[in-house]
């Protein structure tokens, strides 16, 4: 059997960042609660790892209320600007380890809705990173999803200044195709394409690989919003395609009398855990 395996494949810049971020605090600051501000990335072996080590997550605001001191890291997906002033009001210590791609998108969504821009942020409403978005836009602003979402789209100005930015790990056809369903209603609309290109190049080179093989595999935690990405990208191209989140899920069975397997991760999938999956397809054809 020939294995074509996805270069792409694994921890983004951002999470790489984030979660060496988390391993730095606790070698750093060893007397000291340290919390993330929701999981650090959507992986549950990194995150049973982390509480081996002691950290807490906070999962919400009202649990941030509760903390009355220790070390706060902002994940890689962000958090809204009334948990930069929670945090402060409290005097809680916090480290940003915010992407920069998602940094770049609070900024645009903070300067344009000043500006009076309505935002629009195409992606999903309760993803995490969303929710940051959201939160550095005031109250004109709506998530849309789907073709339905965009169509449904109405403001009462025609003339209305619209800013559109995206999910940094939306599907990039399927961002264009919503931009342009909400573009024929003719708002004085700004697009700024922030899909992050670490997400762009991980989606196509999985559309390339799934393209040709006979069988497509993807690696990642079910809650990770890219991952499901490049699961719905692979089916689209290769009808086999399985997603796993450990080497045990793999049902090797499924892959006998395929001649060529694909394999590909998303971008919270931790490097030891690729290539068990990589190994063990290999040794058992
Ligand atoms: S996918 Fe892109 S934007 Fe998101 S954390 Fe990774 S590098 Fe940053």
């Amino acid at each position: 059997m020939k294995i074509e395996s996805a270069k792409t494949a694994g921890f983004c810049p951002g999470v790489k960042r984030a979660v060496e971020t988390v391993y730095e605090q606790i070698r750093l600051h060893q007397d000291q609660e340290i919390y993330t501000y929701g999981p650090i990335i959507h992986n549950e072996e990194v995150i049973k790892d982390l509480a081996g080590q002691g950290v807490k997550i906070i999962h919400n605001e009202e649990e941030l209320r509760g903390i009355r001191e220790g070390i706060v890291i902002i994940r890689s997906h962000g958090v809204a600007r009334n948990i930069y002033e929670q945090m402060e009001e409290q005097g809680l210590d916090s480290v940003d380890a915010t992407c920069p791609f998602v940094k770049k998108i609070h900024k645009i969504v903070d300067e344009e809705s000043r500006k009076g821009s309505y935002i629009v942020i195409i992606g999903n409403g309760v993803h995490p990173e969303v929710e940051g978005i959201r939160g550095w836009a005031g109250d004109r602003v709506s998530v849309i999803r789907t073709e339905e979402d965009a169509r449904a789209f109405e403001l009462e100005d025609p003339g209305q200044k619209v800013c559109i930015v995206s999910q940094t790990t939306f599907n990039y056809k399927k961002f264009k195709d919503l931009v342009e369903i909400i573009s024929e209603k003719r708002y004085d609309i700004i697009v700024l394409n922030t899909i992050c290109n670490a997400t762009k190049e991980r989606q196509e080179e999985a559309r390339r690989i799934a393209a040709r093989v006979d069988a497509m595999v993807v690696v990642g935690d079910r809650r990770s919003s890219n991952t499901q990405k490049l699961f719905e990208i692979c089916k689209e191209e290769c009808l086999n395609t399985y997603y796993i989140q450990t080497l045990d899920d793999l049902d090797m069975n499924q892959l006998r009398s395929v001649e060529t397997v694909g394999i590909t991760a998303g971008a919270s999938t931790p490097n030891n855990i690729i290539e068990e999956v990589q190994n063990n397809v290999r040794i058992n054809f």
